[in-house]
């Protein structure tokens, strides 16, 4: 919980000796409350309020990172409890969870299409984020082999499952050059799992059964040195899922407590009667960072994807995509020529029709903030000087020979202003939905 200008100045040596540039200790404080001067401004600090101040401003859950060949994935350091608040920044990764039990060409050709994956969603590529690999075997060689298996057919990153010291370092060598998730310390092995994560400077998984021990060990981890901590509490369904994970969130948050101020890790498909997916879906929500998928199957993914991305885009900001002239299907000189907006939804689904019907055309897209066709005209953000500016600023004269424009349907009454700010040019009123798009091309469209 960041602390308040007069609780910083409280901590101060108050002498306002103006060595730090400020007339005042207070404006001094003032100023660290806001973040707009550094405690290391003022050289009489004591190490004591120091340590206070630095704890204070420390994000209230820490943020984890982890590595893989040349995929990286950061989580945690989430601000609010509702996407509503404000926005939620680190997207939780999904990982396939793999054994070393498999044989090692099944598990080499499950990775290889797991790696493959990816569905394109408004332009954003959508991906898994990673493989958590267990020692089912219990035996070091065959963990270290499959870690190696995995590690020929991926560069993301792993999750290593070997809750054994001697199995994690065998897991940790065959995965050198990368930092894994380590997974896990409990009431059992956190001593010998701290020094292994310690010495190969890698996150650490912490699981316990209650919130209770599972503070209990991240306090004793923390006092070994191991910052990088990840919670398991190990839910077990829907309804105890929604409980603990909130109940961590909410602590970390709104009570500023330090030992669950950790992102968290979840497995759905290893809860009793509950479905992977919903489960999984659930833990996107609410607040897993890490999820481990018992199973790889493509549709089910881009579901949990989409839900991801949809949930941690900053309300905000619209999804946009770039304003200017785009190419469909080879257009020549006599194509036709379309205008849109750059809302990423409104553009893929015009760009789609038109590349679907076959047609080549020109599209252009005028910069309306990132909103939609009607959204845009009544906010007037796509009047006829913005999509005229756009003709010019895009240089389409240079592209296209005719001087005909055709307008979405929804916005027909801006043609009249249109053809005043485009002399010369020929505004024709498209189709109110994209859908049509193929067929009024094909009824209404002549370059002469
Ligand atoms: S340098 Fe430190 S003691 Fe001096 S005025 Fe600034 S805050 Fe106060």
């Amino acid at each position: 919980m960041p602390l308040s200008g007069l609780q910083i100045y409280k901590l101060l040596p108050q002498t306002n000796c103006k060595e730090c540039g400020f007339p005042t200790c207070l404006a001094f404080a003032m100023k660290l409350a806001a973040k707009q001067a550094d405690l290391k401004d003022c050289p009489y600090v004591s190490d004591e309020a120091k340590a206070k101040l630095e704890a204070a401003s420390a994000p209230p859950i820490r943020l984890v990172e982890i590595h893989g060949g040349d995929g990286r994935l950061a989580v945690g350091n989430e601000t609010v409890l509702f996407r509503h608040e404000k926005t939620f920044y680190h997207p939780p990764g999904l990982f396939l969870h793999l054994q070393d039990s498999e044989d090692l060409q099944a598990l080499g050709a499950k990775v290889a299409e797991a790696d493959a994956y990816e569905a394109d969603y408004v332009g954003i590529p959508l991906r898994l984020d990673g493989f958590a690999v267990e020692a089912a075997s219990g035996d070091a060689g065959a963990f270290a082999a499959a870690v190696s298996a995995v590690r020929e057919r991926s560069q993301k990153p792993l999750i290593l499952l070997a809750p054994q010291a001697a199995l994690a370092r065998a897991g940790l060598e065959a995965a050198q050059g990368t930092r894994p998730l380590l997974y896990a310390a409990d009431g059992e092995n956190w001593e010998a799992m701290a020094e292994v994560a310690k010495s190969a400077d890698v996150p650490l998984a912490v699981r316990a059964d209650s919130l209770e021990a599972l503070a209990d060990l991240t306090q004793k981890l923390a006092q070994t040195g191991v910052e990088d901590l990840v919670l398991d509490p190990q839910v077990s369904g829907y309804l105890d899922s929604l409980h603990r994970l909130t109940a961590i969130r909410r602590l970390a948050l709104k009570k500023n407590f330090r030992p669950l101020g950790y992102p968290m890790i979840t497995f759905p498909g290893q809860a009793q009667g509950a479905d992977e997916l919903l489960l999984a879906a659930e833990h996107i929500a609410k607040y897993a960072g890490f999820i481990v998928l018992d199973h790889f199957d493509q549709a089910e993914l881009y579901a949990l994807l989409v839900l991801r991305q949809n949930i941690y885009t900053d309300p905000q900001k619209p999804i946009q995509v770039q304003p200017g002239l785009y190419e469909i299907n080879n257009p020549d000189k006599d194509a036709p020529l379309m205008v849109t907006t750059n809302f990423s939804i409104t553009y893929f689904s015009v760009a789609n029709e038109v590349e679907g019907s076959g047609w080549p055309a020109w599209l252009m897209v005028a910069d309306a903030e990132g909103m939609s066709v009607l959204t845009a005209w009544a906010a007037g953000k796509f009047d006829a000087e913005r999509i005229a500016k756009g003709v010019k600023a895009f240089n389409v004269d240079d592209k296209v020979k005719h001087h005909k424009l055709i307008i979405p349907g929804h916005v027909a009454v801006l043609s009249g202003e249109l053809e005043e700010e485009l002399p010369g040019w020929e505004i024709m009123v498209g189709p109110r939905e994209a859908v049509d798009i193929g067929s009024y091309l094909k009824a209404m469209w002549s370059a002469s």
